[in-house]
């Protein structure tokens, strides 16, 4: 007899997942094909670009570096700094609306293609097919004794998935530490505490996630799974079952007066999350399309047409035609709206952003000082912010009022990424305005690099 504490436990596990360990039937078709080529780009770039190298006059550094010490964030010829907070806000309101405008085209495409749980889970399911064999064998194996063989195929499945993990959490710290310097450091475990802490945390984070936890975390632990039916509408395209042709199912459809679907069940086989797509939308289906590859073959081997299974509005499956019209899709039309505005707002602000950012303060201590040779003068400091990955020479030059000068030093230089405060005396001839304060600028401009240019207003005080 079970102990209850047993009973306890399968009733948890029951409630976590309700079929037990999915081993998803392989397929083949356009969908298979589209996720597999979804999972080497988003690999390829994920894997790759840290080892891209950059040569910034001169300088070689890594291409794509998130230099949390130095607050600094390199893409490539781009140097972004905390000023540049507004641009990262743009890019994530951009990358959020971008999901809500596909999510309301055509549902999950996001999880069922792009989102790191279903590339990692695809490719962690993928070497234990390799290891353990096709999902038949897998089952199998569950179900059989721990023996030399199950040890082998178990022990070199966890090796090859926790190699993964470990070459996926360097990868990750790498795009924060150069990963030229993190790699030696790993060896001898020489690394910081926070790369440490991350490097073990991502592995593990990684092989738990993708290894073990896998459809669990989409039907579980997501959230977006929970709300995205707030984006759909009766338009909103996503992977359905055709009832109305494929209803009554049958096994045996040529001898009787049955829909299409022959009721083989693959459907279901090859759905990662485990599944029945012929219960309607489900929110823990991820819009992968393996169902669709899976029953165009059965319908190709019966001889029927394809897309029992396929993507498909609620107005298109009541036989209705699709409308794309912004009127009757004002989800749509918003999110295709917010993309537009956030697009153009990000370019412009790419557009304007400068190298050189310079701020005028007139000091005040000291309002005006009139020379031996009756000149007037006023003092400044200005803030000059080197936002370049160079160190820059700099000239600052001033204009507004006839016979305006700086006295004495004009030229200064600024490190790269730092804020450098100069003073600069400013003159003019006497009687040169009326008495009061009259408008001046200050042009700073950069002797490496001609077109950075800053001019700033600032003003001139008078007897
Ligand atoms: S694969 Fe197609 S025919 Fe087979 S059970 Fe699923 S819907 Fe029916
Ligand atoms: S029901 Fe079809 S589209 Fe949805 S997760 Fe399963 S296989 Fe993918």
């Amino acid at each position: 007899m079970d102990k209850p504490v047993n009973k306890v436990r399968e009733a948890k596990l029951e409630l976590y997942r309700k079929k037990g360990k999915i081993h998803a039937r392989a397929v083949t078709g356009r969908f298979n094909t589209l996720r597999w080529s979804m999972v080497w780009l988003t690999q390829i770039v994920f894997y790759g670009a840290c080892w891209l190298n950059w040569d910034a006059n001169g300088t070689i550094r890594q291409a794509v570096l998130f230099d949390i010490a130095h607050e600094k964030l390199y893409l490539f010829g781009l140097v972004l700094w905390p000023q540049d907070a507004l641009l990262l806000a743009i890019a994530l309101i951009l990358a959020a609306t971008g999901l809500f405008f596909t999510t309301a085209l055509a549902g999950r495409l996001f999880c069922g293609f792009a989102c790191p749980q279903t590339v990692y889970t695809a490719i962690f399911a993928w070497i234990e097919a390799k290891v353990e064999g096709d999902h038949l064998a897998r089952l199998k194996l569950d179900q059989s004794p721990m023996g030399p063989h199950k040890l082998l195929v178990r022990t070199t499945k966890h090796a090859i998935w926790a190699a993964l993990a470990i070459w996926t959490a360097i990868t990750f710290v790498g795009y924060f530490t150069p990963i030229r310097q993190l790699l030696p450091t790993i060896s001898d475990w020489q690394v910081g505490p926070w790369e440490g802490f991350w490097l073990i945390f991502y592995a593990a984070f990684t092989y738990a996630q993708a290894g073990l936890a896998r459809e669990a975390v989409c039907q579980h632990m997501c959230p977006y799974s929970r709300f995205q039916g707030v984006m759909f509408d009766s338009a909103t395209r996503t992977v359905s079952y055709d009832a109305q042709r494929g209803e009554p199912r049958s096994a045996r459809r040529q001898t009787g007066n049955s829909g299409d679907c022959v009721d083989c069940g693959i459907c279901v086989q090859v759905c990662p999350t485990g599944i029945d797509i012929r219960d309607g939308l489900q929110y823990q289906c991820i819009n992968c399309g393996l169902c669709i590859d899976a029953c165009d073959e059965v319908m190709h081997k019966i001889g029927a047409p394809g897309g029992l299974i396929r993507f498909a509005s609620e107005i298109e499956l009541a036989g209705h035609p699709a409308t794309h019209s912004p009127a009757k899709r004002p989800r749509v039309a918003i999110y295709a709206g917010l993309l537009l505005i956030f697009s153009g707002l990000g370019i412009w602000t790419l557009s304007q952003r400068s190298p050189l950012l310079v701020d005028v303060l007139r000091d005040r201590g000291a309002l005006l000082r009139e020379t031996a040779e009756g000149r007037i003068e006023n003092a400044y400091t200005l803030k000059l912010m080197n936002l370049s990955d160079q160190r820059g020479d700099f000239r600052i030059e001033v204009e507004g009022m006839p016979g305006i000068t700086i006295e004495g030093q004009n030229e200064f230089s600024a490190e790269s990424g730092s804020i450098q405060p100069v003073s600069v005396t400013v003159s003019v001839p006497p009687a040169s305005g009326r008495p009061g304060l009259q408008p001046i600028y200050f042009r700073v401009a950069s002797k490496q690099v001609p077109t950075t240019v800053a001019v700033e207003k600032s003003s001139f005080a008078l007897p």
